[in-house]
């Protein structure tokens, strides 16, 4: 079977969960964590704070305190993507308004963004889906007019960069996912980017569980109490110690992926050439981290061709979201703020292909050729009642 995600080991995890199990200090806010903020700020170009949490599900959720989501506020979202983007604000009573996608990069389309805010809205979630950036100047414009605040879903997105700048320092909170389907992985991990410097201190607090724990460590308070509402955000130190050593190694591990990504590209572009497939599209403001690499066949049936096909070959191929606008939960606590004809479409016709660092040659090699050999034979499309469908992603 080829997977479709691995996580991929740079070799001192092992070493640095020893030292922290030496150091005996196993609770969050340690050594390791102290280490991978510091290696993540310098990372992001020094611009921001960063607080590592052990989800990007609970980055969302810190966001959706700080930015103090009441009850009935609205955020705008796309609908393709995961349930944590609209389930952190959900569970502070906020509405999710899904706006419709773009049909080249997936992300959300931000020129209808402006006719869904009314006088609730709050906040605006740019989830860059893939790595590959939304289109930010309009976002962050809109947002600017408004006085929204903007939170980037940069779950996917570590190392790319828009128009020169690095994801996650472009919205006033970000959140990264460290979780073993993204690029750097340990196990569950996250962290939140705080860009707007007015959110700093509030963000430490709720982290702690709603006390000033960390103004105490830093001698800045004589004793610590609970001051705000919070909970237990913090991953612990051995959490941080196995991804102190994958953020040692963020572009070497992009970079790996990268060369799949290019790969991919190649192979399949004479499907492409031919109208047979669409590969994803990465604007000349862009550049990605090769976190995904997804072709869209040209009906819903054809991909459930495709994906029982590549299974049939032993190629752990999947689809993607469930829209969230479709989904139950979604249907009860959002609504949409757009048509949501491209969100229909396309995520009934995405297969994304098995990407990362140890995926060999020869099983890079079978995907492809599952591919072609599926794609060309149906060349001029198949009978939509032909095939059941697949099982979900
Ligand atoms: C993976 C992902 C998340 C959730 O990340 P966790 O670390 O598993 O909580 C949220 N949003 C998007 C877009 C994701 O891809």
């Amino acid at each position: 079977m080829i997977r479709f995600n691995f996580p991929h080991m740079v070799g001192a995890e092992l070493e640095y969960l020893q030292d922290a199990c030496k150091r005996g200090r196993l609770a969050g806010g340690g050594e390791y964590t102290k280490r991978c903020s510091e290696q993540l700020v310098r990372y992001l170009d020094g611009s921001s704070s960063v607080l590592l949490t052990h989800s990007c599900t609970a980055a969302l959720e810190m966001a959706a305190l700080l930015t103090e989501i009441q009850a009935g506020d609205e955020v705008i979202m796309p609908s393709y993507t995961f349930a944590s983007t609209a389930n952190a604000f959900v569970l502070r009573g906020g509405v999710p308004v899904f706006v419709d996608i773009r049909p080249d990069t997936l992300n959300i389309d931000e020129r209808l963004i402006e006719a869904a805010i009314t006088p609730r809205t709050r906040a605006i979630v740019a989830v860059h889906y893939a790595g590959v950036a939304c289109e930010m100047d309009t976002i962050l414009d809109v947002a600017r007019r408004h006085d929204l605040r903007v939170i980037e879903d940069a779950a996917q997105a570590l190392g790319s960069r828009y128009r020169g700048r690095k994801l996650g320092t472009l919205g006033d909170l970000a959140a990264f996912s460290f979780h073993e389907t993204k690029n750097i992985v340990s196990g569950e991990g996250g962290a939140l980017v705080v860009n707007n410097p007015r959110f700093a201190e509030r963000a430490e607090i709720i982290r702690e569980k709603g006390t000033n724990r960390s103004r105490f460590f830093r001698g800045l308070v004589d004793r610590y109490t609970w001051v705000d509402v919070g909970s237990s955000y913090l991953p612990s130190e051995l959490v941080a110690a196995f991804l102190y050593a994958q953020l040692q190694h963020i572009d070497e591990i992009n970079g790996l992926r990268m060369d799949i990504w290019k790969r991919y590209e190649t192979a399949l572009g004479g499907l492409a050439e031919e109208g047979l497939v669409s590969l994803p599209v990465v604007p000349s403001t862009c550049v990605h981290n090769a976190h995904l690499f997804y072709l869209l066949t040209r009906t819903h049936a054809e991909r459930s061709g495709l994906l029982a096909a590549l299974r049939g070959n032993g190629i752990g191929a999947v689809f993607h979201y469930v829209p969230l606008h479709s989904s139950d939960a979604g249907k009860r606590f959002g609504r949409t703020g757009s048509s949501m004809e491209v969100t229909d479409d396309l995520s009934n016709r995405l297969v994304r292909l098995p990407i990362y660092p140890d995926l060999t040659a020869a099983e890079f090699g079978l995907v492809c050729e599952s591919v072609i050999r599926f794609t060309k034979a149906f060349p001029g499309g198949i009978d939509a009642e032909a095939l059941p469908d697949g099982p979900s992603a």
